[in-house]
């Protein structure tokens, strides 16, 4: 009889579970060493308690990488058709809400457990409190150090996550490890976290959310624009639009660029329009004071700061201030700009950017530089938008390599 193959997974968060399964149930005899006493930590915290585990809108856009052709076709491998029938065959019901899925009674914990279930029902090892250090090839074997123990496997799965939420247990280990075994990295950056702005007054306006359309523009050239709910802070901005863009920002900071993000506030009017509907409202409305004038455009505190920006005061009466001012005023409406400074960093983001170098990977993710030894999950360098598309990257790299290092 041949023996079983040894597969030794470094990680047991969504990637490392989900690689764990797919190569039990290919008859490989599997071992998850996980750093923390329990499994998937940070999926407790995914989509705010309730996990939303994929997307139906799956598009190779929706992601970031420096190889995404390969990125893509891994993602079509298991695709979100096949991530809604594996949660279904382990017990757990979905719902879909705009594209967007979540397990039926939206708790994260649910789809924790059912992972975790099958874990136990296939007979995987789990050794919990063991933080790897080092990985290196002896012979045949793979060896997979542990502080003072040392574990031999016939191939194993890197699945540390990235340097996102290092509370949860990613702190960018993984990458150490990859870097040891001489794989190239791709720079690691903050991505799906909040921006940092220079302006004082962010304090004044903190507290609104409004609808709004985001340019990110770097040494003058646009970047990207996305639109949605904006969450003005005392340190900046936030927020779903701000999230999706936030990795390019922060690519772009650690270039030094000079960034800022200007906000349109009223993405549903063209300038053309815009500028018409000021000089309507003038014509009829130019004996009220500035204050009064503005009232009823956009929220009080964003119309507060405008007018003091464009030089006005808010007790004089519109027909006797400088007609320059009050355009500068609707400007401002359609073309306020912020300084970009930073993030909130890694402890904030949801995801890091950067990571293994896909282009020294295998359509598998099996390293071309260590035979043997595949990477999975957040720990190479593909990340998605907000919406699901983290786990699914999550879900298809861990089914990927788990498959294929069963063989
Ligand atoms: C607050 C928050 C909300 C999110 N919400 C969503 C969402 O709703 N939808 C979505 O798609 N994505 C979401 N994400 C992103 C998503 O959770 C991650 O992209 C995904 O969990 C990454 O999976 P992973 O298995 O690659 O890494 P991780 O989940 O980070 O797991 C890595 C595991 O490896 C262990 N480990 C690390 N180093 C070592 C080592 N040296 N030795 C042993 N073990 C080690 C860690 O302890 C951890 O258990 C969210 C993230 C955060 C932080």
């Amino acid at each position: 009889m041949s023996e079983k193959r040894k597969v030794g997974i470094i990680g047991g968060g969504a990637a490392g579970m989900m690689a764990a399964i797919t190569a039990a149930r290919q008859g490989a005899e599997v071992t998850i060493l996980e750093r923390n006493d329990r499994l998937g930590k940070k999926i407790l915290a995914t989509g705010n308690g309730k996990c939303n585990f994929t997307n139906r809108v799956m598009d190779k856009y929706c992601y970031d990488s420096e190889d995404l052709e390969k990125a893509w076709s891994v993602l079509q491998a298991f695709s979100v058709t096949e991530t809604v029938s594996f949660f279904e065959s382990l017990g757990m019901l979905s719902k879909e809400k705009n594209g967007y899925f979540y397990p039926a009674c939206e708790q994260a914990s649910v789809l924790l457990d059912a992972l975790r279930f099958t874990i136990d029902d296939l007979g995987i090892r789990v050794l919990y409190e063991r933080k790897v250090s080092g990985i290196k090839r002896d012979g045949k074997i793979i060896k997979v150090l542990c502080g003072e123990e040392a574990f031999g496997f016939d191939k194993v799965i890197v699945t540390c996550g990235g340097k996102a939420a290092p509370k949860t247990g990613s702190d960018g280990s993984g990458i150490k490890l990859a870097r040891q075994l001489g794989q190239a990295v791709i720079p690691s950056y903050p991505a799906l976290v909040q921006l940092r702005c220079e302006e004082d007054y962010c304090k004044a306006i903190a507290g609104i959310r409004c609808d709004a359309e985001i340019t990110l523009i770097s040494g003058g050239v646009p970047l990207v624009v996305e639109r949605g709910e904006l969450q003005l802070t005392d340190y900046g901005i936030s927020g779903i639009p701000i999230f999706q863009l936030s990795g390019i920002a922060c690519r772009e900071l650690a270039k030094d660029s000079s960034l800022r993000a200007e906000i349109d506030f009223l993405p549903d009017w063209s300038d053309k329009d815009w500028r018409r509907f000021g000089e309507k409202r003038l014509k009829h409305m130019s004996q009220r004071r500035v204050e009064e004038f503005c009232n009823g455009i956009l929220n009080k505190k964003l119309m507060q700061l405008f007018i003091k920006l464009s030089g006005l005061k808010g007790d004089k009466i519109v027909s006797q201030v400088s007609r320059e001012k009050v355009e500068t005023l609707f400007y401002l409406c359609k073309h306020f700009v912020l300084h970009v400074n930073g993030s909130n960093g890694y402890e904030q983001a949801q995801v890091s950017g950067g990571g293994v170098d896909l282009r020294e990977l295998s359509e598998n993710l099996e390293s071309l530089k260590v035979p043997g030894v595949y990477f999975a999950g957040e720990v190479v360098d593909v990340y998605g938008r907000c919406g699901g598309y983290n786990l699914q990257w999550a879900w298809s790299s861990g089914y990927v390599t788990g498959l294929h290092a069963a063989k």
